[in-house]
């Protein structure tokens, strides 16, 4: 496996392989690897010829006062997982790489609608970030396919649309979410959590699945919603938002059949976020 921290020596290695006509799949991540982000690789691996997983923190995604500077960087761990996990070529580069010119002077990649609402709601220009430096990676690799986890569902959404909208030669993979046996989904932000927290974490999804039987079985969209709120507040979260959406993102009208629960909740200082899919009973 090598390591790349140019962009030159990353376009270097991957030249002979595209000559080759060999399918490039890319993985983009923030580093704090886990069984997430391997899954990713997995699926990579399956559709491709050559791996390319980027460890990027992307200070362009975090508001001011979100963690930048205390989320979790561990790239000797991720390297041998990454190895483990069957990647070919890491690319890391630094801030001052892929930001020459500062982030207040970055041409950004602005996708309507899907970033509206939900984490574009309570992280203002989040997704502004993540689709700006997904583009950049998108052409430094040239990718045949990437892959996005759906625990991020609306970050999948944006990205989804960026390529439509670019009309980018890039075939979106969406890998299902990685959990732990308790239910909670994995996350590089679930190593902020005390032990008592780590418990409580799991209610994020057991709510969700409560949420999911009674929306199956019928059960008023509106009171349900609002019973779920109460529920993450009772178990010790303050929740940003419970929204259940059609699967594109857009609001679920009387003939919404396949739905999906997205909530995003706080655990003190640590901000969870997670989705279930469902289908409606009409
Ligand atoms: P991050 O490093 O958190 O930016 O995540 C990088 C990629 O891994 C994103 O596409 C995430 O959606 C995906 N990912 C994160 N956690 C999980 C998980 N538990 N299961 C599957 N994919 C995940």
């Amino acid at each position: 496996m090598n390591i790349h921290a140019s962009i030159q020596d990353l376009r270097e290695a991957l030249l002979p392989h595209r000559r080759a006509g060999r399918r490039i799949g890319l993985v983009p991540t923030m580093g704090n690897l886990h069984r997430g982000h391997l899954a990713l690789v997995e699926a990579a691996r399956a559709q491709c010829d050559v791996v390319v997983t980027s460890i990027f923190v992307n200070p362009l995604q975090f508001g001011p006062n979100e963690d930048l500077d205390n989320y979790p960087r561990t790239l000797d761990d991720d390297l041998t997982k990454l190895r483990e996990g069957g990647c070919d070529l890491v690319f890391t580069p630094t801030p001052a790489l892929m930001y020459p010119r500062g982030m207040a002077n970055q041409t950004l990649v602005q996708v309507p609608e899907v970033s509206e609402g939900l984490c574009g709601g309570s992280r203002p220009g989040h997704f502004d970030g993540v689709s700006t430096v997904v583009n950049m990676l998108f052409n430094i690799v040239q990718p045949d396919v990437a892959c996005f986890g759906e625990k991020d569902y609306q970050q999948l959404a944006v990205i989804r649309r960026m390529v439509q909208d670019l009309h980018l030669p890039i075939d979106i993979l969406g890998v299902p979410t990685v959990r732990e046996a308790s239910g909670l989904a994995l996350s590089s932000r679930n190593g902020y959590l005390s032990d008592e927290q780590r418990a409580t974490a799991a209610r994020l999804q057991g709510t969700l699945a409560e949420l999911r039987t009674a929306l199956e079985a019928g059960a008023d969209i509106d009171t349900q919603l609002h019973q779920g709120l109460e529920s993450l507040r009772r178990a010790g979260f303050e929740p940003d938002y419970l929204e259940l959406r059609a699967l594109d993102l857009s609001n679920v009208t009387a003939t919404t059949h396949d739905a999906i629960l997205l909530a995003a909740a706080r655990l003190g200082t640590t901000r969870l976020i997670d989705n279930l899919a469902l289908t409606l009973a009409r």
